[in-house]
């Protein structure tokens, strides 16, 4: 099987996309197959990291890509250039986007999501998680014409061995649809300092915080536990905190080894995003808190008060050169 990993722009080679590229290395040694790498040209750089893995081919995208029509025009290049089989890629909104983008227009099947698979002869068996977390999809498909898209944290083998260098070649793309609308401005995402899907302890906030105001202490907290800040839909939409910071059914899922819950109710569509936590903490002021519920350990108290003892215990802690 051919395999085409797409990884989306990046300024270094993250756990993450570590992650995807030991998934593809792996599918490529058990179908004898070859790994073709596609990444944007400003990218390039990476090379030097990529070249660890059994990589036959590397296609440098051309920049400045607006819409999933000019996606598209790449892909169907690179299809011509060679026999592709599977095109693989992560999970995030915008792979979320372009993975169906891509299989409707080929015509190929879509397999989204995947927390386990395995190779076999003929097919892939494959599993993944639908309606949230709440049940498990077991099922196969065959080698030729897939789409494939990835979950976090499901496969920890490192797959690295430096063979050769690989080959390189730029696309650039012969777009010349007319839109049927006009981009006046494109805003680049922040990029996380602390990732959430990678995070260890996730701070994990709700509306229970009370305005953005307030997250000058959440900050100071997740500084102090080198943590990330994950938050509810609602904070969202008040605009208190970045989408991409959303954890949930239309957010992310993390599997953080501490989950720690300020002001947040404990809504299903929150808690799918969470429940594989190792451990969930919970702060709520109503004792009859959903949230409570989920919770290894809860505390029934105002988060106003809780957080600056936290705080203050922590820069203790810290003054008396303890790790955490
Ligand atoms: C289709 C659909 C998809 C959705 N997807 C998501 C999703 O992906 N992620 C998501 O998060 N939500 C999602 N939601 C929304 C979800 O149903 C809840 O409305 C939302 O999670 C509630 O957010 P919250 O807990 O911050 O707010 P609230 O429900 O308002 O809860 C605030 C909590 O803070 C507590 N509190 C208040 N003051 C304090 C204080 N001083 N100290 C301590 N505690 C305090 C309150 O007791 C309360 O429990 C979705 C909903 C739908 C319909």
């Amino acid at each position: 099987m051919n395999i085409l990993l797409y990884i989306k722009r990046d300024i270094s080679l993250n756990l993450r996309t570590q992650e995807l590229l030991n998934i593809a290395s792996l599918c490529k040694k058990k179908t004898k197959g070859k790994l073709y790498i596609a990444i944007f040209e400003n990218s390039s750089f990476l090379k030097d990291e990529l070249i660890y893995w059994e990589i036959d081919k590397i296609f440098y995208l051309e920049e400045k890509k607006k819409n999933m029509e000019e996606y598209l025009n790449l892909f169907q290049i690179l299809l011509e250039k060679e026999k592709i089989d599977c095109i693989m890629m992560g999970n995030t909104l915008h792979e979320r986007e372009l993975a169906p983008y891509l299989s409707a227009n080929f015509e190929w099947n879509l397999v989204p999501n995947i927390i386990s698979f395995e190779i076999q002869e003929h097919k892939i068996l494959w599993n993944r998680f639908l309606y949230g977390t709440r049940a498990i999809e077991e099922s196969e498909t065959k080698k030729q014409n897939i789409v494939l898209t990835f979950s976090g944290n499901i496969y920890k083998k490192d797959e690295r061995r430096k063979t050769k260098n690989p080959e390189e070649a730029i696309v650039k793309s012969n777009f010349s649809f007319l839109l049927p609308y006009t981009i006046q401005s494109i805003e680049e995402k922040k990029l996380q300092k602390n990732p959430l899907e990678t995070a260890k302890i996730v701070i994990g906030v709700g509306k229970g915080i009370k305005g953005k105001e307030n997250f000058s202490m959440i900050e100071e907290l997740a500084n102090l536990l080198r943590a990330a800040i994950g938050v509810t839909r609602s904070v969202v939409d008040n605009g208190w905190r970045p989408e991409y910071e959303k954890v949930g059914q239309t957010g992310k899922i993390i599997k953080p080894e501490l989950y720690l819950g300020f002001g947040i109710s404990g809504a299903m569509q929150h808690m799918v995003g969470v429940q594989q936590a190792r451990h969930i903490i919970m702060v709520n002021n109503n004792p009859n808190a959903e949230s409570f519920r989920y919770s290894d350990f809860g505390i029934v108290a105002d988060l106003f008060d809780v957080i600056p003892q936290l705080i203050q215990y922590l820069k203790e802690y810290k003054i008396n050169d303890k790790k955490i």
